[in-house]
């Protein structure tokens, strides 16, 4: 038997608690993972503190883990390897990584990149994956380094921070927006070359347009944040759509498109397809390793501890990365 973290809604009401359970009460899968890293995410606080995405009750949260193969009912994979598991269901439909071990399809099983310890990778995790992904989908549409500022917003959070760290490590120059700017030093070891308050880039005019002052943008935050990026790119710049931290409606205009051909790039890295996944995981772990992997960009929390750290994310008190050690 194993322990898991085990959300539930009971009359309406969402409880978290730690359970002793066995490989049945985990959804089906043909691989058997011992879990030794999860990570938290802005989803599972949403899962586990207010049920708001969970597709099913009871549900063990945790949109990511790695760990070790225990058995396995497909080819693909074997005892002893070591393997990551993130997104698709897992961990809103499907049983996930808050728990000391996972049972999940092999279609959802990406290998451990040579280059990134077990641990490495959850503290990248969702997060860092998106972050990636971003920046890949802004380099796809002409962004490169020397081409101006690139804006940052949600700074402090997960997403944020691995995004800071990946983009200076290319050489990029990274404001960061944050509504913590006592977080302005960290912010600052993570590569970023401005540190500004999140008013500053929150739209409260309705403004089209306004000064151009960004070449690029990667957007966490949403609402009136994305509002205000879309109304101050640079001519052709583009904005990459990551997130709902700060709102999910946005009022704009056609006037920044039609007049300063800008771009606004929606990024999902749930059913992102596996093939381009593997190359992503590939990419994390040799050229966009983020350089602060190991330092105080995550810490780490026990699955006692989560449920703290989970109300913690949706009140966007946590910085950085946090990772679960099963
Ligand atoms: P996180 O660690 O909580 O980061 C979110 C950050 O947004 C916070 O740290 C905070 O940064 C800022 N923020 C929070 N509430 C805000 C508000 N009301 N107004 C303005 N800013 C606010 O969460 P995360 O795990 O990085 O995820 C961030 C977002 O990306 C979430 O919405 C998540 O669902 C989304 N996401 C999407 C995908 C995808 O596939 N598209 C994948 C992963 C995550 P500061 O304190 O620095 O301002």
């Amino acid at each position: 038997r194993f322990k898991a973290l085990v959300a539930d809604k009971q009359n309406d009401k969402m409880e978290m608690n730690i359970k002793e359970l066995g490989i049945k009460d985990l959804s089906e899968g043909e691989v058997v993972i011992r879990v030794a890293y999860s990570s938290v995410n802005y989803k599972d606080g949403m899962v586990g503190v207010t049920g708001a995405i969970a597709e099913t009750f009871p549900i063990i949260p945790g949109i990511d883990l790695a760990g070790t193969v225990i058995s396995s009912e497909d080819d693909r994979f074997k005892k002893g390897d070591e393997v990551i598991a993130t997104s698709y269901y897992i961990g809103t439909r499907h049983s996930g990584g808050f728990s000391e071990v996972a049972r999940i399809p092999a279609e959802w099983v990406v290998p451990l990149p040579e280059g990134l310890t077990k641990k490495e990778a959850m503290e990248i995790g969702t997060a860092g994956f998106t972050a990636a992904l971003s920046i890949q989908r802004l380099e796809d549409n002409g962004l490169a380094p020397g081409d101006g500022e690139v804006l940052v917003d949600g700074a402090s959070g997960g997403v944020g921070s691995i995004a800071i760290n990946m983009l200076a490590g290319k050489g990029y120059e990274v404001v960061a927006s944050t509504g913590r700017t006592e977080e302005a030093e960290y912010l600052k070891s993570l590569g970023a070359r401005k540190v500004i308050h999140r008013d500053e880039v929150t739209d409260t005019d309705g403004k089209s347009t306004r000064k151009r002052r960004w070449k690029a943008a990667i957007d966490p935050v949403g609402g009136k944040t994305l509002q205000y990026i879309l109304s101050s790119l640079d001519y052709g710049g583009s904005v990459a759509t990551c997130g709902l931290a700060g709102g999910i409606e946005v009022e704009t205009t056609v006037l920044p498109f039609i007049s300063r051909g800008i771009n606004w790039l929606g990024i999902d890295s749930v059913k992102y397809p596996m093939e381009k996944r593997l190359e992503v995981w590939e990419r994390l772990a040799s050229d966009m390793k983020p350089a602060a992997l190991g330092t105080h960009i995550a810490h780490e929390v026990t699955l006692e501890e989560l449920p703290d750290t989970l109300r913690d994310i949706l009140n966007g008190k946590v910085r950085g990365r946090v990772i679960v050690r099963l």
